[in-house]
């Protein structure tokens, strides 16, 4: 007999395998992220029909042998309504994306699963994708351990200033500075505004998040700049992701 488990999870990502196998990835509240064999997945007349779908929250019966396999499914919450939302859909994929290359497979960070489910059901009743997806970003890598808080300069360590407008990124030293600080370097100057929004994504509810109104793409831009600049993540790894690279480029579809 091999041990059985059961966790919750969520897939992030299918691959077929063999005539009728599928590997998923799923990240389980147990074991964080791990890769899980369905025998027979595609045969209609298996359990598995119509069970594995990406994004859905799902209870699984899991044998854990030199690989896992899947011996049972139940759908907990089906999101069928990333069906009629292209954008949200795109944007779950990102998160599946973004998930899929900062965590490394059986690594389970401590809070992890609950931002995924709650981000990924957020996204299913509500249209701001963007927003979401940044909250989601932003709260990962802070979990993490990728990024933090930044209410200082770090040049001469005084807190920014209530009435500083803009503050200034250095790309070569990865620091953030003030403006009394700033020089005559070649600085990225982003509005205080911005930093102060990163801030507060990492440590308010993602609700409260979400209730803080972002009227203007700048300021995505913005905490773009600021993920990619200021965390301890290689550059080069966050630059890599797709879904970020195509963030720059991004026009709401009802524009
Ligand atoms: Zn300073």
């Amino acid at each position: 007999m091999y041990p059985q488990i059961h966790t919750e999870g969520i897939i992030l990502k299918k691959r077929a395998y063999l005539e009728k196998d599928l590997w998923i990835e799923v990240y389980t509240q147990s074991y964080g992220r791990i890769c899980c064999l369905i025998k027979n997945a595609k045969d209609l007349k298996n359990n598995f029909h119509g069970k594995i779908e990406l994004f859905s929250l799902i209870d699984l019966l899991i044998e854990k042998r030199e690989k896992y396999i899947i011996k049972n499914i139940c759908v907990k919450k089906y999101f069928s309504c990333f069906d009629n939302n292209i954008e949200n859909l795109a944007f779950a994929g990102g998160i599946a994306e973004t998930t899929l290359n900062i965590i490394p497979e059986n690594y389970n960070p401590k809070n992890y699963f609950e931002l995924l489910k709650t981000s990924i059901g957020i996204l299913s009743i509500n249209n701001k994708g963007l927003a979401i997806f940044f909250i989601f970003q932003i709260k990962a890598l802070f979990l993490l351990g990728y990024i933090n808080t930044h209410t200082q300069c770090q040049i001469c360590n005084n807190n920014f200033l209530e009435s500083d407008l803009f503050v200034y990124i250095d790309q070569q030293e990865n620091s953030i500075n003030c403006v009394r600080c700033s020089g005559n370097h070649n600085l990225i100057k982003i509005k205080k505004h911005s930093l102060n929004v990163f801030n507060y994504f990492i440590f308010f509810p993602f609700n409260d998040c979400l209730n803080l109104i972002i009227s203007d793409l700048k300021t995505y831009q913005e905490l773009l700049i600021i993920m990619q600049n200021l965390n301890h993540l290689s550059l080069a790894k966050l630059k890599s992701i797709k879904f970020w690279k195509d963030l720059y480029n991004y026009q709401p579809l009802d524009s």
